[in-house]
């Protein structure tokens, strides 16, 4: 479905994404793990548009992505979350997953449509208690389900999905996890899914990617992948606990 070829991004004189090569199957949740500062924010950047690449193809259900701006790379169904979530402040819950829905869709939709949109995807998220509320009265849980109701809304066939669980406690972990499983069961939306907290998961995923300083160091099965020793030499020796 995506095919990320020899992706390499230099800040001036920084690279900061070296020579990556993964590729994403149809239907699967690849995880792409890696320390602080590995480059996995940078790679989605490059990959939705946010960011050129210095060098490298990205290429997106049989086309090339590489010099599309953001809006035409959403629009062909590739949507992406922030990791820190940046609402419209003065829009009511409702009003800016409906906002998605009507510019990030490649679908003509009325404003009624979008309306109805959101409504079902905040459901699916669990943000559907208090939709006029404006995100301010959300917590980091709250929030972070915005976000991806945001990216949801706008029909994506691969989401990329950046640290999701930061800030969660372990009931909205728990619910968020589900949530994420649940778009790919029941919306069929393959993912991409970049998390620190690597126990939860390496419970999920079916296949992960590592970066360390810009670089593809180890990619396979979670249980493979886990006892890799230059993974687990990148994460200074951490132990990678399976649950
Ligand atoms: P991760 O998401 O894996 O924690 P990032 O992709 O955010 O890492 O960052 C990788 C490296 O690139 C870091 O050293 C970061 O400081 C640097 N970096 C990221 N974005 C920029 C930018 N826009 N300008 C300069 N340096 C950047
Ligand atoms: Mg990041």
């Amino acid at each position: 479905m995506l095919t990320v070829s020899r992706l390499t991004k230099r800040f001036g004189g920084f690279t900061a994404l070296s020579d990556v090569t993964f590729d994403v199957k149809e239907g699967e949740i690849l995880g792409l793990i890696g320390p602080n500062g590995s480059g996995k924010t940078t790679c989605f950047n490059c990959v939705s548009g946010v960011l050129p690449p210095t060098a490298g193809s990205i290429r997106f259900r049989g086309e090339d992505l590489v010099g599309l701006t953001p809006d035409k790379v959403v629009h062909r169904g590739l949507a992406r979350t922030f990791q820190i979530p940046r609402p419209f402040k003065k829009l009511s819950i409702t009003e800016n997953v409906a906002v998605a829905a009507h510019y990030g869709s490649a679908e003509h939709m009325s404003d009624a449509e979008a309306r109805a949109r959101a409504r079902e995807i905040l459901t699916l998220v669990g943000l559907a208690a208090d939709p006029a509320a404006l995100p301010a009265l959300l917590g980091a849980g709250g929030l972070k389900k915005l976000e991806l109701a945001r990216a949801l809304a706008t029909g994506p066939k691969l989401l990329l999905a950046d640290e999701s669980l930061g800030g969660l406690d372990p009931t909205e972990m728990a619910s968020a996890v589900d949530t994420l499983r649940r778009v790919r069961g029941e919306l069929g939306i393959t993912i991409v899914w970049v998390e620190h907290i690597m126990a939860t998961l390496m419970r999920v995923v079916d296949r992960v990617v590592v970066l360390d300083h810009g670089e593809k160091i180890a990619e396979g099965r979670p249980l493979e992948v886990a006892e890799d020793p230059k993974v687990v030499e990148a994460y200074l020796g951490e132990k990678i606990v399976l649950e």
